[in-house]
């Protein structure tokens, strides 16, 4: 990496006349002082001006100090960064898909819509539901919509005062805020020691507010990466008071093939394509959150966007599906667990595994075991770039202090899953003998430990606006 480039902008490169490019002469030149003076520029713009080179190099030097699935391990909890087959990307990139346009005759776009209709039928097969709606464009907005469909069916029965959504207290954010969005309220229920939902509690609350709750929103496995082995049961309980299932499909990785939700009672759900099914997602999008309903449900759908849906997205998905097969569809969850154990196993001597057992794709440790060196989650996580590797999810979920959210997936090699554990115990011995060579992490990137709050509350987006800011 250049560090002497990095850190420059293209306007501090510039130098006045230099040029990239020539363009041929002006036929009109002669006409501009046709136009209105007004309308005529009285400064000189405030363009870069480069010779080509360094156009190609800052912006190639700039290119390298990103990380992605396609240059290092990725092992971000809750996000699925799995790889992403380039045949998925050139299958997007059909000029008969990427040329369509939205607004083209139905009778032409046929062939796009055969291609929807395949994958709502593996979506289908995979999840046990009867229909999916393509319009919602991310998992959270699966979940709004999904919500709507609920909402709808309750009102479609006249059954107006089911406001309340039961949540688990260990959910991704989404989920309350996609309830609330919704305008319904949430109720949350507890988890016990070994981080599943506490029936007891739910049972509390399901007497307390049972004609009142429209549904409980669920993933399984949760976003401690445990499965919910008493799901049937929660139905059970859902239904019994009039409520209704709803699935985040955010953790489907680890069941495909092997469950369906469909099959465990839940009614309604989004699948996040861009997680399970092999999107690049980086740096918030693309994404697509399908929802599936079961027969009978399809006809409460909102419209929630215009047309089909982030189309590019689904193509991806659906060349995912069909280059692995029903086979070899199956053999995703259990590679994905079998990893996510092995890295739990090899490592929880010296980070704290606060719940020990199985676990599905992914894991939370709490931190160091070690808690007298005063080294903490963030700066492992900032001390794993100095390594090389991108930092798991860190300080979520929100049920322990020091949450470090590790995921490998399913198609990650023996050898980049021993070299990522043999760094992680690396950093533990540093953070014993050497704790403020952690603490003082990262060292080998182009810049220090960034202020994320000052970063995410005082954006600087303009070059003039940093001009401003040194006058
Ligand atoms: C990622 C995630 C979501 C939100 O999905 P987006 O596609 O990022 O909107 C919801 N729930 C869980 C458990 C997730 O991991």
């Amino acid at each position: 990496m250049n560090n002497k480039l990095y850190g420059n902008l293209i306007f501090e490169l510039s130098h006045e006349g230099r040029r990239g490019y020539s363009l041929p002469q002006n036929k009109y030149e002669h006409k501009s002082s046709e136009l209105p003076a007004t309308l005529r520029r009285q400064e000189k713009a405030q363009l870069p001006e480069c010779d080509e080179m360094t156009v190609v190099r800052h912006y190639t030097n700039l290119s390298l100090n990103n990380f992605g699935v396609d240059n290092g391990f990725y092992p971000l909890g809750s996000c699925t960064m799995k790889y992403n087959p380039k045949i998925n990307e050139e299958m997007a990139a059909l000029p008969a898909f990427q040329n369509l346009h939205p607004l083209q005759p139905d009778h032409t776009v046929e062939g796009a819509r055969t291609a929807i209709a395949a994958l709502e039928h593996y979506l289908c097969r995979l999840t046990g539901l009867a229909h999916f709606t393509f319009k919602p464009y991310a998992g959270a907005h699966g979940e709004l919509t999904g919500l709507m469909v609920i909402d709808n069916y309750h009102r479609s029965r006249g059954d107006e005062k089911r406001r309340k959504v039961i949540v688990p207290d260990s959910a991704h954010g989404t989920n309350p805020a996609s309830a609330a969005v919704c305008g319904l309220e949430i109720i949350e229920v507890k988890s016990t020691a070994n981080g599943l939902v506490d029936l007891e509690d739910l049972e509390r609350l399901v007497s307390e507010e049972g004609t009142n709750i429209a549904a409980m929103m669920m993933t399984n496995p949760n976003t401690l990466g445990l499965f919910e082995c008493q799901i049937p049961e929660i139905a059970k309980l859902i239904h019994d008071c009039g409520g209704l299932m709803y699935y985040d499909g955010a953790n489907l990785n680890p069941m495909l093939g092997v469950c369906r939700p469909g099959d465990m009672g839940f009614d309604v759900m989004h699948i996040n394509l861009h997680k399970t099914f092999s999107t690049p997602h980086g740096g918030g999008g693309p994404g697509s959150g399908p929802v599936g309903v079961r027969e009978g449900l399809q006809e409460f759908f909102p419209v929630v966007s215009p047309y089909h849906g982030n189309f590019a997205v689904m193509m991806r998905a659906l060349a995912y599906i069909v280059t692995l097969g029903g086979n070899h569809v199956k053999e995703v969850g259990p590679l994905a667990t079998l990893n996510a154990n092995y890295i739990k196993e090899s490592l929880k001597d010296v980070y704290e595994l606060p719940i020990d057992g199985l676990c599905c794709h992914e894991f939370v440790f709490d931190g160091l075991k070690d808690k007298s060196t005063g080294v903490t989650t963030m700066d492992v996580a900032k001390r794993l770039l100095d390594y090389g590797y991108h930092a798991p999810t860190i300080y979520f979920p929100l049920l322990f202090h020091e949450s470090l959210m590790i995921e490998p997936t399913e198609n990650e090699s023996r050898d980049t899953i021993d070299g990522f554990i043999a760094v992680m115990r690396k950093i533990a011995e540093e953070a014993k003998n050497d704790p403020d060579l952690v603490k003082s992490a990262p060292h080998n990137t182009p810049i220090g430990r960034v202020d994320d709050v000052l970063a995410a509350k005082h954006p600087i987006v303009t070059y003039r606006q940093l001009l401003n800011d040194a006058d």
